[in-house]
């Protein structure tokens, strides 16, 4: 049972059960009287949106952070924190106060295995990449699993059903999904609008007395008639330590409108990690034209990451400008305040002290002041026009016909209008290059008519990398035609796969004894397409393997089912992206 109300909102539920709005289905009923619930319990006992006191740590060792809320990553805002576990799996992870499990999904990516506990004050806390879940919600995910004949599975416990109190285990830390080390991802979202909040905000103890730090600086020319430095490109910028603590950077001269770009990130006091900072001001002159932090941002609008950096800059160099001006195409809901978008208009003869601080949340601020002069100079660095025969009106839809190919991109696929590249020779065609983002899917078609029906079967759209290496993309084929929906331009080719997977045991050996083994440990991999699915019977019955792709292995534990028999005949039937299909057999004895 929910252990979370007291006596108070017996009232309140019997109210919020005459509300007719909710006739979905008992359970999203339940989940919304939960919301409501929450809200005016809430609001009712005055409860700040981060109370202070509720929640205790996930975790029993001190928090170290590798990732922080908000961290650039990429085409997303880091939605949680990333607590380090020492390098090590299965801490125990403790429910941070009472509440109901509402969601449990396996996957065998992004998250991994994920909890979601809704609590009484309008919260909810997600535990990701997690080794197991208690043996209670691991017993309940297992009949799912079983029952559904699959290891990815997603399902929503109905109010109650799976109820915790504060300090409950829940479950173990791990390294599942799109993690690359052995670490907690823990979220807070408000239980109604899912908006991830900044974790750090609700009194969980980072030590954190470190300043951020600046690693680079650049100047925008915005305008077609503005330079900065006689350039009319971005230009870096020199700056050195003052002091006082704060940065300098050189005079800059400039005109037209202008704007600035940091590189920082920020340490914590334990950890060597390159951490996110918090926020970022840049006044002119005393006044704010920008100023941005991470409190909390909206999963929809987590992409326009790519607008808030310099993209093309990223691309090239792996390293994440944060421009404090905003382009058109940016609709983040970051911001705090915003004068003229953050640009800065810079008129001859007049001077300009532009001032950035870069924050941690603990306010530890890094200060950069630049001075900037009014001044109109000869050119030295011209602007690079990239023009080509067909510039790209973002907001309308566009189809372009490449031979036997051809792309077609919705409206708003891109934030800003460009000329677009576009080549092709046989069945390889350049879209434009990695230097611009996608927002949106946009479709690749191939007409593959000319070639056999047999030989078709084999075949899938690929993506090849800078260094010509093949990766799958989801292939649609319908007759004649394959298509295939992403958000990454560059090179895409028709690629074919007739080499089945590969099975190999990894921990025993076939008519093997293995009385004492705990688990079955299974090694698969997919040369080009991939792997698409698995399949394991022990008997002729279905049985749960985990697959984890980082490791390429397949596990099955013993402790799932009880072997009545002595002789058990394993059978694993794998895959890939294009149908060949691979087949394992194997005898063993068990006592
Ligand atoms: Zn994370």
């Amino acid at each position: 049972m929910f252990h979370g109300f007291g006596p108070h909102d017996v009232g309140l539920f019997h109210h919020l059960n005459s509300i007719n709005y909710f006739r979905a289905n008992e359970h999203a009923m339940r989940f919304y009287q939960l919301c409501l619930l929450s809200f005016f319990w809430a609001s009712l006992w005055g409860q700040t949106e981060y109370p202070q006191d509720s929640f205790r740590s996930p975790l029993d060792i001190p928090l170290i952070l590798a990732g922080t809320f908000g961290e650039l990553r990429s085409d997303h805002f880091h939605a949680g924190i990333d607590i380090k576990t020492q390098q090590r799996q299965g801490l125990p992870v403790y429910a941070i106060a009472d509440g109901t499990v509402t969601r449990i999904k396996v996957s065998h990516w992004g998250y991994g295995k994920a909890l979601y506990i809704a609590h009484p004050n309008g919260h909810t806390s997600v535990y990701a990449h997690l080794q197991k879940f208690s043996p209670e919600i691991e017993a309940y995910i297992k009949r799912i699993q079983y029952e559904k004949r699959s290891y990815e599975v997603e399902v929503f416990p109905d109010f109650g059903e799976l109820g915790v109190k504060k300090e409950d285990l829940v479950a173990y830390t791990g390294n599942t999904g799109g993690s690359s080390g052995p670490h907690l991802h823990f979220e807070i979202r408000n239980s109604i609008s899912e908006k991830p909040t900044n974790p750090l905000l609700y009194g969980l103890e980072v030590r954190d007395a470190t300043s951020p730090t600046l690693m680079e600086v650049y100047g925008y020319p915005l305008s077609s008639d503005a330079q900065v430095n006689q350039s009319q490109n971005k230009i870096q910028l020199n700056f050195r330590r003052q002091a006082d603590g704060t940065y300098l950077a050189d005079k800059v001269y400039a005109s037209g409108t202008i704007g600035f770009g940091v590189v920082t990130f920020d340490r914590q006091d334990l950890a060597a990690n390159k951490n996110g900072v918090f926020s970022i001001q840049q006044t002119v002159n005393g006044k704010v034209y920008t100023d941005f932090d991470f409190t909390s941002f909206s999963f929809k609008e987590t992409r326009y990451i790519n607008t808030l950096i310099d993209y093309e800059h990223y691309s090239r160099y792996r390293k994440r400008i944060q421009r404090c001006f905003k382009t058109n195409g940016n609709h983040l809901g970051i911001y705090n305040k915003l004068y003229n978008d953050g640009k800065i208009m810079v008129n001859n003869g007049m001077t300009y002290k532009v001032k950035i601080l870069v924050a941690d949340l603990e306010g530890n601020t890094t200060v950069l002041n630049i001075p900037v002069e009014g001044k109109v100079q000869e050119i030295q660095v011209e602007r690079e026009e990239k023009e080509s025969e067909n510039f790209l009106i973002a907001n309308r839809p566009n189809n372009y016909k490449l031979g036997n190919s051809s792309v077609y991109f919705p409206a708003d696929t891109f934030y800003e209008d460009f000329y677009i590249d576009l080549k092709n020779s046989g069945d390889t065609v350049q879209i434009h290059n990695t230097s611009i983002p996608a927002h949106k899917r946009f479709t690749i078609s191939f007409d593959v008519s000319g070639i056999e029906a047999e030989k078709r079967e084999k075949m899938f759209i690929a993506r090849l990398s800078k260094s010509g290496k093949i990766g799958y993309e989801s292939t649609y084929k319908r007759g004649a035609n394959f298509t295939t929906k992403t958000r990454h331009l560059g090179t895409f080719t028709l690629a074919t796969d007739t080499i089945a997977p590969k099975i190999r045991a990894k921990n025993f050996k076939n008519k093997q004894w293995l009385t004492n083994y705990k688990y079955l440990s299974l090694h698969i991999s997919d040369d080009l397409s991939g792997i698409d699915s698995y399949r394991a019977t022990l008997n002729g019955e279905w049985i749960l393997m985990e697959y984890e792709p980082k490791k390429r292995t397949l596990t099955y534990n013993f402790d799932d089912k009880i072997l009545d028999q002595k002789q058990c005949e394993l059978k694993v039937i794998v895959t890939d992206n294009v149908g060949n299909t691979s087949t394992f057999n194997s005898h063993f004895y068990r006592n």
